[in-house]
């Protein structure tokens, strides 16, 4: 069997294609796993504009190209396989894929984060159909019709916020009677004459056959429940770990994200990177940096052990 490669990154994000970026070069062999559409979360961005000096805002796509193009140029190999298990329990550490089996002397995983869903039945029918879970992908269907926003943390106000330029009416419907939403958000939709409100409501079905066509919800308080025309939902109730891969393979907590010290996993030389172990700032550029951070230490396992 070939050498084993020194980087194998698992993940085709910002956080995996700027570890591949500074693996690449440190002039280590780099494999990025990025699965056949590079990118994650930020592909469906439309504008970035708080990357640092980034001043004149671009698009998530357009970013993820000078990502691809910045780490192979460095030497990285970009793959655009996906992995389909991994061996942690000796080294060197073993990645499957689809066809054969790549062999690591250190891991980056780097597989981000996926939307939670609602869980009902009516949701996942009427995925695309109405039910959508991101204002910068689909505002624009929505131009001059009704959306409910389920929701109360950042990505709700923001998102509801974000429909307003297009939306004649946005309705954020959230089970508890407080946002959760940092208040220069909520302020901002307070403010908002095309942003209503319904505070202690759950979303019990979405109802329509082809499309949606209205919301069931129910008063928390009151018991009561009610039909509310819409033409759209976004589902906003935040994000899970895409950690499934690495289950019985890497500490994680009860909720699926990777246990880490810093970028350090369970494992010696496996690395986290991105939303894997990020419950709290998921944002473009602190990807980005640990994905700068476990590529350092991946080279100084290589190099020094650690
Ligand atoms: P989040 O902060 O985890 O909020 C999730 C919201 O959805 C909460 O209001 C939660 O209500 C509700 N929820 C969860 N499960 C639900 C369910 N089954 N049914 C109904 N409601 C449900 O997630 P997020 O808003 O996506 O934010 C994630 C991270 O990204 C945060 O760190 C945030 O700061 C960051 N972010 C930042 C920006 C920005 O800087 N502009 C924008 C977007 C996101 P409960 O409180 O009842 O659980």
């Amino acid at each position: 069997m070939a050498e084993p490669i020194d980087v194998v990154v698992i993940g085709g994000g910002p956080a995996g294609l700027t570890a591949g970026l500074y693996a690449g070069r440190a002039r280590l062999s780099t494999v990025v796993l990025a699965g056949p559409t590079p990118g994650g979360q930020i592909s469906y961005t439309y504008r970035v504009e708080n990357y640092p000096g980034l001043h004149e805002p671009t698009t998530g796509p357009e970013l993820v190209e000078r990502l691809v193009t910045h780490a192979t140029g460095f030497g990285a190999e970009l793959d655009r396989r996906e992995a389909t298990a991994v061996d942690f329990s000796a080294s060197p550490y073993r990645v499957y894929v689809k066809d054969g089996v790549i062999e690591a002397k250190t891991v980056i995983v780097a597989t981000g984060s996926r939307n939670r869903k609602l869980g009902l039945e009516s949701e996942a029918r009427l995925l695309g159909r109405g039910v959508f879970v991101c204002a910068t992908c689909d505002a624009a269907l929505y131009e001059g019709l009704r959306v409910v926003v389920v929701g109360g943390g950042d990505s709700a106000l923001q998102e509801a916020l974000d429909l307003t330029r297009f939306a004649s009416e946005v309705v954020i419907v959230h089970r508890r009677s407080r946002f959760s939403a940092c208040s220069c958000l909520s302020a901002q939709a307070e403010e908002n004459p095309r942003i209503r409100f319904m505070m202690d409501t759950v979303v019990e079905e979405i109802i329509g056959d082809t499309v949606v066509e209205a919301v069931r919800l129910r008063d928390k308080e009151t018991g009561e429940v009610r039909l509310l025309e819409t033409d759209g939902i976004l589902i906003a109730v935040g994000w899970e770990p895409n950690s499934e891969l690495f289950r019985g393979q890497l500490e994680m907590g009860p909720d699926g994200y990777i246990v880490a010290d810093g970028v350090k996993t369970s494992r010696p030389g496996v690395f986290v990177a991105g939303d894997l172990n990020d419950t709290r700032y998921r944002q473009l550029v602190t990807a980005s940096a640990s994905g700068c951070m476990a590529a350092l230490e991946a080279e100084w396992f290589l190099t020094r052990g650690g």
